[in-house]
C-alpha cells in the first residue's frame, strides 16, 4: 500500500483534528477544487482511513451533506496514562474517539503496574486485530529519551516504559504535564493561541509553553518546569535541591503549611481539600487560599512579561485556585503585569481538558509520529 502523502495526508490530518468536517468545507480549508477534495477522499476511503457519513436530516432542501469520519477498520493508537493511583488504557481511533478502556488502580509497586499493564495492551491489541499501531504513555515524572522514567513520588527510577509494548512500531512517552498541554494545544483551550503558557499545578508546578500550538521543548526536552523559578519563600529548599522555588509555594504543600499541618501524604487530594473548604466560607482555609494564589498570580505575570502569550491555561490544582481566590489571584497577576500589559492582559482560564488531558496528548504524540507511517 502505497504512503499517504501530501495533500491527502493533509486532509486526513484535518479530519483528525476536526472529525466530522463536510467534505466542502475540508476542500476549502486546504484549497481544494472539488474534484481534486472528491478524489483525495476516494484515496482515503480505499486505504481504509476515512469514511464518509451522511449528515442527519436537516430540514433544508438540497444536496445532502456528507461528514468525513475515521473508517470503522482504520488504524488505532493506544494512550496510556499512569497517575500515581492508577493506571488508565484507552484505544483511540482518528479524530480522538476512545472505542475501548481498561482501567485499574494500583498501589505503586512497578512489578505489579507494568505487567498488568502489558496485559491490558496485549488485550487490546487482539481486539482491534491488526489495526493497533502504536502507544503513547504519560507518565507522572521525567521522561528521559522517550522511555526511562524517574518519578521520585512513587520511587520509580529509570523504570522502561518500552516493556509495556516490547517491539512495538511507534512507541512514545512523555511527562504528563507536558502531554496534557499539548493537549489543549490540539484539542483544547489554546487551539487558536499564538503563544500559550500552561501551567499546572499537582505535586510542584509543572508547565510548557506552546508556541502555534507547538512545545517549546528545550535542549533536552525537559523545557517547561516553572516550579522552580524562585518565585517562593528563599528560605525553603525544594526537593530539586534548589532554594525558594515557586512550585513548593503554591501547591498543597504549601496550604498545610500555611494552616500548620503535616505535609500531606496526597499533596493534590489534600490541596483540592482545602480550596473546597476556602470556598464553603473557611476562614483559615480561605486566608491561606488567598495568600498561595497572590504568590500564584505574581509569578504567572513574571512568565508573562518574560514570554508574551496571548493565554495562559490554568490546570490541575490552579483550576481549583482560580475558583476558590479569584480575586486575589487576578489581583496579584495584574500588580505583577509590565503597565503596558495591562491595557490588554492575556486571559487566565481553566483548562479545557483537566484530567483527560494527559490520556489526549500521550495519542496525539503517536498519531504525530504515526503520520509518515501510513
Ligand atoms: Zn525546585
Amino acid at each position: 500500500m502505497s504512503r499517504i502523502e501530501g495533500r491527502a495526508l493533509a486532509l486526513l490530518q484535518a479530519v483528525h483534528a476536526d472529525p466530522g468536517l463536510t467534505r466542502a468545507e475540508a476542500a476549502r480549508r486546504l484549497g481544494l477544487g472539488t474534484g481534486a477534495a472528491t478524489e483525495l477522499v476516494g484515496r482515503l476511503v480505499t486505504a481504509q482511513l476515512l469514511t464518509e457519513r451522511p449528515a442527519p436530516p436537516s430540514g433544508s432542501r438540497g444536496r445532502p451533506t456528507r461528514h468525513l469520519v475515521a473508517h470503522p477498520a482504520g488504524p488505532v493508537v493506544l494512550a496510556l496514562s499512569i497517575t500515581h493511583e492508577s493506571w488508565r488504557l484507552d484505544a483511540v481511533e482518528l479524530g480522538g474517539t476512545a472505542l475501548a478502556t481498561v482501567a485499574e488502580p494500583h498501589t505503586g509497586r512497578v512489578e505489579a503496574v507494568l505487567p498488568a499493564v502489558a496485559q491490558a495492551v496485549g488485550e487490546l491489541r487482539a481486539r482491534f486485530e491488526g489495526r493497533v499501531r502504536g502507544l503513547g504513555v504519560s507518565a507522572p515524572g521525567t521522561v528521559l529519551e522517550g522511555r526511562y522514567l524517574d518519578a521520585a513520588n512513587l520511587d520509580w527510577h529509570a523504570v522502561d516504559l518500552h516493556a509495556v509494548w516490547p517491539g512495538a512500531e511507534v512507541i512514545v512517552a512523555d511527562n504528563d504535564t507536558t502531554l496534557a498541554a499539548l493537549a489543549e494545544g490540539r484539542r483544547g483551550a489554546a487551539v487558536d493561541a499564538a503563544l500559550a503558557i500552561h501551567v499546572r499545578i499537582e505535586a510542584g508546578l509543572g508547565g510548557a509553553v506552546l508556541d502555534g500550538g507547538r512545545l517549546v521543548r528545550g535542549a533536552r526536552g525537559v523545557a517547561g518546569e516553572f516550579g522552580h523559578m524562585p518565585f517562593g519563600d528563599p528560605e525553603l529548599t525544594c526537593p530539586c535541591g534548589a532554594r525558594g522555588c515557586w512550585g513548593i509555594a503554591v501547591d498543597g504543600t504549601a496550604l498545610a503549611r500555611l494552616l500548620g499541618a503535616a505535609p500531606p501524604a496526597n499533596p493534590i487530594s489534600y490541596g483540592q481539600r482545602v480550596l473546597r473548604r476556602a470556598r464553603s466560607g473557611d476562614a483559615a482555609s480561605r486566608a491561606a487560599a488567598e495568600q498561595i494564589a497572590g504568590t500564584f498570580g505574581r509569578g504567572v505575570a513574571g512568565l508573562v512579561n518574560a514570554l508574551d502569550p496571548d493565554l495562559v491555561i490554568l490546570d490541575g490544582l490552579a483550576t481549583d485556585l482560580l475558583e476558590a481566590a479569584p480575586g486575589a489571584l487576578e489581583a496579584a497577576y495584574l500588580a505583577g503585569l509590565m503597565a503596558f500589559r495591562r491595557d490588554l492582559p492575556p486571559r487566565l482560564v481553566p483548562a479545557e481538558l483537566r484530567e483527560a488531558g494527559p490520556l489526549v496528548g500521550a495519542a496525539e504524540q503517536v498519531w504525530t509520529a504515526l503520520w509518515p507511517l501510513l
